[in-house]
């Protein structure tokens, strides 16, 4: 089946609309850079956009969220991305690896996790990536292991979104050898404030610096049964079925930092004047808006595709890559471009375009490289050789 029907409902119009004027109100150029210049985490920020509902849009109404879809989640990235990538993320990822509960929790878990998201501002945090195991996730060394009554968890996670801010993380961890090594690993929750756990944020990012990014030490951490997502053994395909869901928030987040620096650029070469004459007037600059424009509306279909069927329940694996990679590439050539128009004032840190060309560059690493997604999209369409 093909999904053609791409008009927006007019309580989606007015969640976009929100979500733009929010982030216009809110997302003040002093905070932006303060918040990008000294990696500060902006808290307050975050909690204002949440009493709103803005990052609970998927969790269900029964535990005080929103109760809406991915497509909804899309519209609302791509306006906050749009004004500062990383404010965006600060507010909207508060609630990363929070699907993966809604996908595979108990009623319990759901109760207790959802519900310190919504009630109590909790910040949630999802960690597979390890030092040795990115890309290739099945090769994950932390271990999830039953020692009587408990679990025990060991390991190290890095790069992990929330690391040193959350108040609990999604871990993935072994459990056992399985016949392939997709086999045996499982999701535990584990607390911040849990006995062995030690996050370290880590500095320096070329960009959404305004995102808490973390390396997490977990020593002899204890958790129970209930603690455990879904049935030990199942995280790996767990964790695919999740990127099916989330990829396209992520493809939404390319897309508005696309849409952020065409506009930009737009504005610059209209007034910026060579040869006399404003460079919007070269017909190379007028083509090359164009490309990028329609570049941008083909990521943004394509996202609103793959958000369609996940909304719908049947998400479409490749499509959620497709939109991941091509939005991804967008971002990056449009934000290259939108430097290039400025020419060397393009170039400093005093300008905008810089930032989002710092910024565009991790929609094509996390959530799976540009090379995985098209691995994907590959294995999808010629069958695994
Ligand atoms: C800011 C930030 C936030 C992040 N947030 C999180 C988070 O919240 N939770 C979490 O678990 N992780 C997170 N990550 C980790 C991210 O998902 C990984 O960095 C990413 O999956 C790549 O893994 P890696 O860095 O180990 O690179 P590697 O896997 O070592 O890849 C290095 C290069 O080799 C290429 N490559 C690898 N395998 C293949 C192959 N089979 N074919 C072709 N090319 C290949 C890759 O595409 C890449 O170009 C985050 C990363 C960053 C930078």
């Amino acid at each position: 089946m093909i999904f053609l029907d791409f008009r927006l409902s007019e309580e989606q119009e007015d969640i976009r609309r929100a979500a733009r004027d929010f982030a216009e109100r809110e997302f003040k150029k002093e905070l932006i850079e303060e918040c990008d210049r000294e990696e500060k985490y902006p808290l307050e920020l975050m909690k204002k956009a949440r009493k709103l509902g803005f990052s609970t849009i998927k969790i269900p109404e029964k535990y005080g969220g929103m109760g809406l879809t991915l497509i909804e989640e899309c519209l609302i990235t791509e306006e906050f991305y749009r004004v500062s990538p990383g404010l965006g993320n600060a507010c909207l990822s508060s609630t990363f690896g929070t699907e993966l509960i809604i996908l595979f929790g108990s009623e319990e878990q759901k109760d207790k996790y959802l519900s310190w998201i919504t009630e109590r501002n909790g910040i949630s945090a999802m960690a597979s990536t390890e030092p040795e195991a990115g890309s290739d996730v099945a090769s994950v060394k932390t271990k999830i292991v039953k020692e009587g009554d408990e679990w025990v968890i060991n390991g190290v996670k890095t790069f992990i979104t929330n690391g040193s801010v959350c108040d609990f993380v999604l871990v993935l961890g072994r459990t056992f050898e399985g016949k392939k090594k997709h086999e045996g690993l499982t999701f535990a929750i584990v607390e911040s404030k849990s006995k062995g756990f030690k996050a370290t944020k880590i500095k320096n990012k070329l960009g959404l610096r305004a995102s808490d990014t973390a390396e997490i030490l977990l020593k002899d951490v204890h958790v129970g049964d209930e603690n455990i997502l879904g049935d030990p053994g199942k995280g790996f395909y767990q964790l695919m079925e999740f990127f099916n869901h989330t990829r396209p928030r992520i493809a939404a987040q390319g897309v508005g930092i696309a849409q952020g620096a065409l506009e930009l650029a737009i504005n610059y070469v209209k007034q910026r004047k060579q040869f006399g004459q404003p460079i919007a007037s070269f017909q190379y600059t007028q083509f090359k808006i164009a490309e990028l424009a329609t570049r941008i509306q083909a990521s943004r279909l394509l996202t609103l595709q793959a958000a369609w069927y996940c909304s719908n329940g049947q998400p479409r694996p490749e499509l959620s890559s497709m939109a991941k990679w091509f939005a991804g590439e967008t971002a990056v050539m449009v934000a290259d471009w939108c430097v290039q128009f400025h020419g060397g004032y393009g170039y400093i840190g005093d300008y905008p375009a810089e930032r989002y060309y710092r910024d565009a560059k991790i929609i094509e690493i996390y959530e799976g490289t540009k090379e995985i997604q098209k691995q994907i999209i590959s294995r999808q369409i010629l069958g695994r050789l």
